[in-house]
């Protein structure tokens, strides 16, 4: 049995986890920690009834107590970088959802695990078909080099662009650059900010954000007279969390960082 412990535990995603970790006979829910239902019953947050384990403040210290074996965290970008300092600091593998790390924390994460003799799974995607939309769009960017990518969110997101789209964004760079396909370049002159949306890696993301949406993303390729759309939806967090437990169970197969879910598939 994996012992469990979720940061975030009462959070939209993180009472999803509390729920998929108890359900699975491999894993075993140990704690959940939050800044807020400090001492409710992480099961009854997540639906499940009463496991007898309350929400506890203090990742630290939790950790100290409980020793569990991996932390999975869905806290906030704001928090993210110190939480998993935390949790590598004091030997224990993590798998993080939480988006808004950087490259560079990211790789400075790697290098801290890698001291500690521990392993960090980061992935700003968990469902399965998120990770064959960025494979797709890679497949095509050689092809069809000019692309804008749209992403709609719920309006209670913290970060924009997300993660995914940033990863995509990457990712499609990464492909037309080795295939040495060019873009078309943006003739736009006058606009209002922001009207073009923001550019990672020369390539231009919309963030959508409005109540009623859970996890949307859009590739657009264009062409000549011809167009080719690339669309995932998650509809539940739900669709998050086959993912979320297959990390948990293959993170300690992996040293150090490991970044995106398709290392996994
Ligand atoms: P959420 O509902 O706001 O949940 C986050 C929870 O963490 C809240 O209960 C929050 O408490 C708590 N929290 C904040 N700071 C904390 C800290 N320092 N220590 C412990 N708990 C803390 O947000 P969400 O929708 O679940 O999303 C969480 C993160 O996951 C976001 O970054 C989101 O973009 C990301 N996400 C990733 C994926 C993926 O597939 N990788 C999918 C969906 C979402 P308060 O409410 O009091 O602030």
């Amino acid at each position: 049995m994996i012992r469990v412990l979720v940061n975030g535990a009462d959070g939209r995603m993180g009472s999803q986890v509390v729920k998929a970790v108890y359900e699975d006979k491999e894993l075993e829910f140990v704690g959940g920690v939050s800044i807020t239902h400090i001492g409710a019953d992480a099961g009854e947050l997540a639906g499940v009834g009463p496991l007898g384990i309350p929400i506890r403040e203090g990742l630290g210290q939790a950790l100290e107590d409980i020793k569990p074996d991996v932390v999975v965290d869905f806290t906030a970008p704001r928090v993210i970088f110190d939480n998993a300092k935390t949790v590598i600091s004091h030997g224990v593998d993590m798998v993080v959802g939480t988006t808004g790390l950087t490259e560079q924390q990211r790789d400075e994460l790697g290098k801290l695990a890698l001291q500690h003799k521990t392993s960090i799974f980061i992935a700003p995607n968990f469902s399965i078909g998120a990770v064959l939309m960025m494979k797709l769009a890679t497949e095509v960017a050689p092809f069809l080099p000019d692309v804008e990518i749209i992403e709609l969110h719920h309006n209670n997101k913290l970060d924009a662009p997300s993660g995914t789209a940033i990863m995509t964004a990457n990712k499609i760079a990464a492909a037309r650059q080795e295939a040495g396909a060019k873009a078309a370049p943006d003739k736009t002159h006058e606009s209002l900010e922001g009207a073009r949306g923001a550019k990672v890696d020369d390539i231009t993301i919309h963030s959508v954000r409005l109540p009623g949406y859970v996890a949307h993303q859009e590739v657009l390729f264009g062409g000549y007279g011809e167009y080719l759309t690339i669309r995932h939806d998650s509809v539940d967090r739900k669709s998050f969390m086959p993912g979320v437990l297959l990390a948990v169970k293959k993170v300690s197969s992996r040293p150090g960082l490991t970044f995106g879910l398709e290392n996994y598939l």
